[in-house]
């Protein structure tokens, strides 16, 4: 029996895949992309599907579940495999007497995915602490290391891996500090809950509490029983404009290297989106989270139709109020929103 794609990912959807494996090692990985490139069969890799939306008809090739699961500790380096839960990978780090990745405590999916839209959470970036990866390029066929430097990252969670599909990451190294406290922390919300000044420090084992408390209190930690956690995370990216419209104009601000970058969550908000919107619209099977407004949600039942649909209406909703135009954050196959 085909594969249901809607197995793999964290919003429950997409379609059957024409062909499915499962790579444990990074040479299984590259041959199985490589062989599929030859005989000209499309290829989706999916890590914890947890920024991936597929649509109803399913993807016509080879759906690959990264599980590769290598994890290397050597003084202040981890070097993880693409396939490892990115989870388990900041436990290790601290187990091991390693600050710096305590704030990304709590992120689902997948190791190799984090360079993918340079993952951030509570003031730290991927980027800020990424010394190398593996990357194996489908079109030179290569594979080789690379510098952070050479990933393109600057932009709001933009890199040279997104929304290309012609890299697999293979593995991925971080330098951390060797210490049990935390970096400075940056985000002023995460310093009010451990009670500290911003830029201050604190013991990563209570950073990380700290940050699961707070994801957990938004629907940002995975949980089967929570649908409100049947999502992708944000779903909209947070826009980056040369020029802000006038409409827009009460709308906070953020410099970015690109332009101003300006919340979604605002614009979304502000455009009379609240939290728990839509359980009244459409079937009901799909609503913005009762917690967090950026996240669209699978209520149980939803296809991806509906959430596409549900997520025109929002855009359209934004564009009205603010004139601009929200994009995806997450990954879209097979399926796409106005
Ligand atoms: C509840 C929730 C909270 C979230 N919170 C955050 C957050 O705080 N910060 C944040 O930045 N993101 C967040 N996200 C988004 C998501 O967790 C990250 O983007 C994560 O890195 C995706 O990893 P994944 O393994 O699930 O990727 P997948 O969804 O499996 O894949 C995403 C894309 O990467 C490609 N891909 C996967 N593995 C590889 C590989 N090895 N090589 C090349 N391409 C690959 C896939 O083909 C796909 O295009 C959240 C998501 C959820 C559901």
């Amino acid at each position: 029996m085909a594969t249901a794609i809607s197995e793999l990912t964290t919003m429950r959807l997409g379609g059957p895949a024409r062909e499915f494996a499962v790579a444990t090692t990074s040479d299984e990985l590259v041959s199985l992309v490589r062989d599929a490139d030859e005989s000209g069969t499309p290829v989706l890799l999916v890590g914890g599907g947890s920024n991936l939306v597929v649509g109803d008809q399913g993807f016509d090739g080879l759906v690959v579940k990264v599980e590769t699961a290598g994890l290397e500790v050597s003084h202040d380096k981890l070097r993880v495999d693409a396939g490892v839960e990115w989870d388990r990978v900041v436990l290790t780090s601290l187990d091991a007497g390693l600050a710096g990745l305590e704030t990304l405590s709590g992120v689902p999916g997948s190791t190799g995915a984090t360079p993918i839209q340079n993952v951030g959470a509570y003031g730290t970036l991927t980027s800020d602490l990424l010394s190398e990866l593996t990357v194996y390029d489908r079109e030179t066929r290569v594979t080789r290391a690379w510098l952070p430097q050479e990933c393109g990252f600057g932009s709001h969670r933009q890199s040279v891996f997104k929304h290309s599909d012609r890299y697999v990451i293979l593995d991925v190294t971080f330098a951390l500090d060797v210490s049990t406290t935390s970096k400075p922390i940056r985000y002023s919300g995460l310093a009010d809950r451990l009670g500290i000044d911003v830029d201050g420090l604190a013991p990563v084992s209570e950073v990380r509490e700290a940050v699961l408390q707070l994801r957990g209190e938004r629907g940002m930690v995975l949980d089967s029983d929570d649908h409100d956690t049947w999502s992708v995370g944000s779903f909209f990216i947070n826009p980056v404009l040369t020029q802000i419209p006038d409409k827009a104009s009460e709308s906070p601000t953020y410099p970015d290297p690109l332009g101003t970058k300006l919340p979604a969550a605002w614009l979304i908000q502000n455009a009379g989106f609240g939290r728990g919107y839509g359980k009244e619209w459409g079937t009901g099977s799909v609503a913005l989270s009762s917690k967090h407004v950026l996240a669209v949600t699978n209520r149980g039942g939803a296809t991806t139709a509906h959430v596409m649909a549900f997520a025109a209406h929002i855009r359209e909703g934004v564009e009205k109020a603010f004139d601009i135009s929200l994009g995806p954050e997450c990954d879209l196959v097979n399926c796409r929103f106005g």
